[in-house]
């Protein structure tokens, strides 16, 4: 199954509209005149997205500034009202907004999100036509108590529940070893491809083999311009959700190239 990879860089609280402007800058110089068969998608936070849009889309821009999605990197379960500090899924179709990044490790550590709350912002999402990045993972000590399996298959069946398999096709899945994001600790490329065939079959349970074969997963904790490579050439692993050394242009740039290095063209 030929699966397109896609590269998101996830800037969590990182670059304001002026860093965003200087990156994309940066960015779009380095890539100019190279395609790679691969998608790229840049997800800042919500007070980036105008800015992020303006370079993206403005009359006059590169090609390759075009092929770039947009992602956001959360979404409110609710589409108006009293929700004070909340991002509906409209007003991020406003800013021409493609994906958005949904079950973050950070948002179910830091801000509570449940299974059941991040399955009601895919179906949010998913009415709005946005296309989901869906992070699952294990902890450490859920791996070192042999519970891998069981984790992994609850945040895919309780977030994915009623999801359909329409929408089900417009879905990236990102397996994400807490322990390996923002610690420098990668999965060596024998457990994150273990884990990714494990997430496979599960969909495959749910959607069927056809629908499993399709959806691409991403890789994501502590991808680097020299790890990349070696995760990408694995089979069931589609790409890579980067956090920290997408911050950098030239290093997010080789990720994408060394990433795709092992991909037909
Ligand atoms: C992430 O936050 O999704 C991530 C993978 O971060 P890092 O690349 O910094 O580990």
């Amino acid at each position: 199954m030929n699966r397109k990879p896609i590269f998101a860089a996830n800037w969590k609280m990182n670059m304001g509209a002026s860093a965003t402007e200087d990156f994309l800058k940066s960015f779009l110089s380095k890539l100019l005149g190279q395609s790679f068969p691969a998608e790229i998608v840049i997800a800042p936070p919500f007070v980036s997205l105008a800015k992020l849009t303006e370079v993206l889309h403005s009359s006059g821009a590169s090609n390759e500034a075009q092929s770039i999605q947009i992602a956001a990197q959360n979404c409110s379960e609710h589409d108006a009202g009293a929700y004070t500090g909340e991002v509906s899924v409209l007003m991020l179709r406003e800013f021409l907004v493609h994906y958005v990044i949904l079950g973050h490790s950070e948002r179910r550590a830091i801000y509570g999100e449940t299974d059941a709350v991040i399955n009601a912002k895919i179906h949010k999402a998913r009415e709005a036509n946005l296309k989901p990045i869906f992070c699952i993972g294990e902890t450490l000590a859920q791996r070192e108590a042999g519970h891998l399996e069981t984790v992994l298959r609850t945040q895919i069946t309780e977030g994915l529940n009623n999801v359909s398999d329409k929408d089900m096709a417009e879905i990236v899945v990102a397996y994400e070893p807490v322990w390996a994001i923002g610690t420098g600790v990668t999965a060596s490329s024998q457990q994150a491809q273990d884990a990714h065939a494990l997430v496979r079959s599960v969909i495959a349970e749910l959607y069927g083999q056809d629908t499993a074969a399709k959806i691409r997963i991403q890789y994501g904790g502590s991808v680097k311009p020299a790890n990349a490579a070696e995760l990408m050439a694995c089979p069931d692993i589609d790409g890579a959700l980067i956090g920290g050394a997408a911050l950098e242009p030239q290093s997010f740039l080789e990720i994408i190239r060394n990433g795709c290095s092992n991909q037909p063209s």
